[in-house]
């Protein structure tokens, strides 16, 4: 590789409960989940993100806009496989990303391990490429406080 472009994406959902919770691809299990238009995947959104502005191409919102039936319910990683696919089209590929996740609960450290598999897997890329990490805020904020889930994800690309 000789060129290189990286990209920061965020996201943020409010939770409610007896809401399905999907992050990094996959269901947990879990009193409350995000409320969203699609299946409310704040992790895979804000990789989405970070993978579109590594090659300046907007935003999630720009590409599947949230008012549309088309993604009303959808899997968050058919996104990111279009995503992907924006990114191939021109010659990119991923080299690395790594994502913080700030969850007050539950706990996140049991799936990390499946979160960074299923991301790998459509990315990709390896697993050593794919990092995962989940914080809670101390009970500070609406992120403590339970009220949401926010994610900052980086994405490296390379052609
Ligand atoms: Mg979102």
């Amino acid at each position: 590789m000789e060129d290189f472009r990286i990209g920061q994406g965020y996201d943020v959902h409010a939770l409610a409960p007896q809401l399905p919770l999907w992050l990094g691809g996959i269901r947990i299990d879990s009193p409350v989940g995000c409320i969203a238009h699609s299946d409310g995947d704040v992790a895979i959104h804000a990789l989405c993100d970070a993978l579109l502005g590594a090659l300046a191409l907007g935003d999630i919102g720009h590409h599947f806009p949230d008012n549309s039936d088309e993604f009303k319910g959808i899997d968050s990683k058919i996104l990111l496989a279009r995503v992907l696919g924006l990114v191939r089209e021109r010659g990119w590929q991923p080299v690395n990303v790594d994502i913080t996740i700030a969850l007050q609960r539950p706990k996140l450290a049991p799936h990390i391990a499946g979160m960074r598999a299923c991301l790998a897997g459509i990315l990709g890329i390896s697993e050593d490429r794919v990092s995962v990490k989940a914080t809670t805020t101390e009970k500070l904020g609406f992120v403590g406080r339970g009220e949401g889930c926010e994610v900052w994800a980086v994405a490296l690309l390379g052609k």
